[in-house]
């Protein structure tokens, strides 16, 4: 069966559902093992932890950049061993860390942190390796550092590590993540070559060899029409040339990259059915199953379009990307005469919409729309506790053509 027809097939059975297409994820993780081939890879669960996409990413063997304990347990129930768990997250609790150390690799959020973990160490009578996660003194296109609740700045670091004996701490890694859905080759390049400099820095103050260096992600998606994809082979073959002289003195260090997005986020679509279709005032309203609460992020754009007067406000990922990031479409068929709809859900709120105006073949009460790029800060993100709805179902379509829940 093709998409077309497993979509045709699935929504007699559900009314709003995900579904996921292994083969999208098979090629997409295959890209970045074909040109980054100095590179290991981390999947970040947060941004679909769903247990059948999150397998099919390991088994393409990806490791785990896990932002709670939580994810750090689905990583290892998924099979993983705890060296390819990498728990990075502001604001562990101590019982986060003491669970979470044994069965992955803690980085370090802040001097707090570490002052804990090390706390955490001299009870067990061990000595714990460590990563820590670094403000580093640029950012992500290469001015100078900026304030941030995420990491440790990095002057900061360097002090803390020169006044205090850290005898039951090894910091053995470092970590940095600056932005997300960049689709420039250059920028993401100028900012990998950054962040290998930092290593080198780090090395000169820091009393052990570095075990990896974890230079977060940044690799976008194109999500609406006009979007370029990322130059996966520009930035591959620019990143291995970076890495040649680290490598020369570092032969033991680990790159990691961590992907979200890029890994699944093509890979899945949101599927609903019209439940009703109302003319008022002249207007065509079509309301359909679960929007804000099934797929949120459509209709949080339109908010975001009508209350922000900037085409990118600024730190709003994953909750908006861009105008336009959806495709909307229905199945194809028999010729239907096109007509200008707006596209609501069935939430008692004005604010569920998702389209206004906008040109679709005529609908009826049973068809289906479509809504792509669904496949990351999808499910996860919707609201689905709001009043008491059914939640979508989230399918999965495997290479083999089976579909599984
Ligand atoms: C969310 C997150 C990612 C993944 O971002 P994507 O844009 O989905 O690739 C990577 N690293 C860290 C630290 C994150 O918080």
């Amino acid at each position: 069966m093709n998409l077309k027809e497993v979509i045709s097939a699935q929504s007699a059975n559900y009314d709003s559902f995900y579904l996921y297409d292994e083969n999208q994820i098979i090629a997409y993780t295959g890209r970045l093992k074909q040109y980054f081939p100095n590179v290991e890879f981390l999947y970040s669960l947060k941004c679909n932890s769903n247990p059948l996409v999150v397998r099919s990413v390991f088994s393409q063997g990806l490791g785990a950049d896990a932002a709670s304990l939580g994810e750090v347990l689905i990583a290892g129930g998924a099979g993983l061993s705890k060296d390819k768990i990498y728990y990075s997250a502001p604001g562990k609790t101590l019982y986060d860390l003491e669970q979470a150390i044994g069965k992955s690799t803690v980085i370090a959020d802040s001097i707090e942190e570490i002052k804990r973990i090390q706390a955490i160490a001299v009870k067990l009578d061990a000595c714990i390796e460590i990563g820590v996660r670094i403000n580093p003194d640029f950012s992500f296109c290469g001015s100078g550092g900026h304030p941030s609740k995420f990491g440790i700045d990095e002057k900061q670091l360097y002090e803390f590590l020169e006044e205090s004996a850290l005898k039951h701490v090894k910091i053995t890694g470092i970590h940095v993540h600056l932005k997300s859905q960049e689709l420039n080759a250059g920028v993401l390049a100028g900012y990998y070559e950054n962040m290998i400099r930092l290593a080198q820095r780090f090395q000169l103050v820091n009393k052990c060899k570095l075990k990896y260096v974890n230079m977060g992600s940044g690799m976008g998606i194109p999500y609406s029409e006009t979007d370029e994809p990322i130059d996966m082979e520009f930035l591959g073959n620019t990143v291995s040339k970076h890495l040649e002289a680290f490598r020369s003195s570092n032969p033991d260090t680990k790159i990691l990259i961590e992907v979200g997005r890029y890994a699944v986020g093509k890979s899945g679509m949101y599927i609903t059915k019209v439940l009703d279709r109302k003319i008022s005032y002249g207007k065509v309203y079509l309301i359909l199953k679960n929007t804000l609460n099934g797929f949120a992020r459509p209709s949080l754009a339109k908010l975001v379009c009508k209350y922000s007067p900037d085409d990118f406000p600024e730190a709003s990922e994953p909750l908006f990307t861009c105008r336009d990031a959806f495709a909307i479409t229905t199945l194809p068929g028999h010729e239907r005469p096109q007509e200008k709809v707006t596209l609501v859900g069935n939430l008692c709120t004005a604010a569920d919409v998702i389209a206004e105006d906008i040109m679709m073949p005529r609908l009826t009460c049973g068809d289906v729309v479509i809504i792509s790029n669904a496949g990351s800060y999808a499910a996860v993100l919707s609201p689905f506790q709001f009043s008491a709805q059914e939640k979508p179902a989230e399918l999965f379509l495997t290479k083999g053509g089976e579909v599984l829940f």
